[in-house]
């Protein structure tokens, strides 16, 4: 009887131990990088964020800024994704611009995870998958991991129960998780929470490199309607942002300009807008995961961005006419073309608009070649 007993609790154990390794086998997957690839020969150097806050030194958030500088003197421009890490098409966007870009005249810095702890978890109870895949033709497969819009828990925790930063946003009640939004706390506080020690690490990189011009990548969902397929740019930037929507729109990817909201503290146009010179522009493309009505977020909702539900509201007139959602959705290649047109543009409307600093970028590819092939086209092989 003893032994009986004893052979039960046993088998307990380790059923309990093996659902934990499974479980935990997730978890630890998902703290693992992307591996990317930077074999392109017109990388010029790798700056990390901890060179512009010593505080990151050792943290998550460490995060490489590739350099592709011309050696020709001229503007400098920084194009960033994965401020929030489920927004793939900017991470996307910053990847076809590292494994792809030369850069002409100037200068033009690029970051891909710029939330880098976001990528290390999704958000509980929302079954979200954590990481997406693209099968490219030589056979071989490319992953990226997809996170939450916040920093990771692990990493900064607990959250104040009132934060007042220099940003002007005022974090209480059920917005104190926001101190784990990059995208609320710029400019930053250098010794602050792990996401504001972030965000001043971007600040100073912009103030010390002169930084004459950004565009942080987003994604937002389709009843967003003043934000989808929508540049929003601080007052200072209007010149640059409208002619560079303008091509855009020329070349067939419609879009629109919003303006930075006066008290839209804490966002990167208006935090970075404000407190360096650089102009500040920010993108939101069309994902339907980003909004409060998808299905299921499995990886085919990431990477077609196929919603019945949004179409069904789109086709009820809830939309407007912004933009459309068609019955073959918003897949990832259309996104990211549109995130890599978008900066193409900027680079070549601010080459046009201050010639005294030239910038000029080539080697991305086709946008509606993209759109047409999918990312398996131009995604580099790991070989
Ligand atoms: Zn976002």
């Amino acid at each position: 009887m003893k032994n009986n007993q004893l052979i039960r609790n046993v088998a307990v154990l380790l059923v309990a131990a093996l659902i934990c390794v499974v479980a935990g086998s997730a978890f630890w997957e998902q703290q693992q990088p992307d591996v990317l690839y930077t074999g392109n020969p017109n990388i010029t150097g790798v700056l990390k964020l901890s060179d512009y806050n010593a505080n990151l030194k050792g943290t998550i958030n460490d995060v490489d800024i590739y350099v592709f500088d011309s050696g020709v003197p001229g503007g400098k421009a920084f194009i960033y994704g994965g401020t929030h890490t489920n927004e793939v098409g900017s991470m996307l966007n910053a990847v076809t611009y590292l494994e792809n870009a030369k850069c002409e005249a100037g200068t033009i810095y690029v970051m891909v995870h710029a939330n880098n702890s976001g990528y290390t978890h999704t958000q509980p109870l929302r079954g979200q998958i954590g990481k997406m895949t693209f099968d490219l033709p030589d056979g071989t497969v490319r992953e990226f991991h997809v996170g939450t819009r916040l920093t990771n828990p692990i990493h900064q925790w607990p959250d104040p129960n009132y934060r007042f930063n220099p940003s002007g946003r005022e974090l209480k009640h059920d917005e104190l998780a926001e101190i784990r939004n990059l995208n609320r706390n710029h400019p930053g506080v250098q010794d602050g929470y792990l996401t504001e020690q972030t965000c001043w690490a971007i600040y100073n990189f912009i103030n010390t490199e002169g930084i004459d011009f950004i565009l942080d990548g987003h994604e937002a969902g389709a009843e967003s309607t003043t934000l989808v397929n929508t540049l929003v740019v601080h007052e200072n930037a209007v010149p640059l942002g409208s002619t560079a929507v303008m091509n855009c729109v020329i070349n067939n990817l419609p879009m629109r300009l919003e303006f930075s909201g006066q008290t839209s503290y804490g966002l990167s146009h208006r935090g970075l807008g404000d407190n360096t010179n650089a102009l500040c522009t920010l993108f939101e493309s069309c994902n339907p995961v980003m909004g409060g009505y998808h299905e299921k977020i499995d990886e085919a909702l990431f990477k077609d961005g196929i919603s019945g539900n949004y179409r069904a509201m789109w086709e009820a007139g809830l939309f407007g006419n912004n933009y459309e959602i068609p019955e073959e959705g918003w897949p990832i290649e259309k996104r990211t073309a549109y995130h890599m047109s978008i900066s193409k543009e900027l680079i070549n409307a601010f080459d046009t608009l201050y010639p005294d600093k030239p910038i000029k970028v080539s080697g991305l590819p086709d946008a509606n070649e993209m759109i047409e092939k999918g990312l398996e086209y131009t995604l580099k092989s790991l070989g």
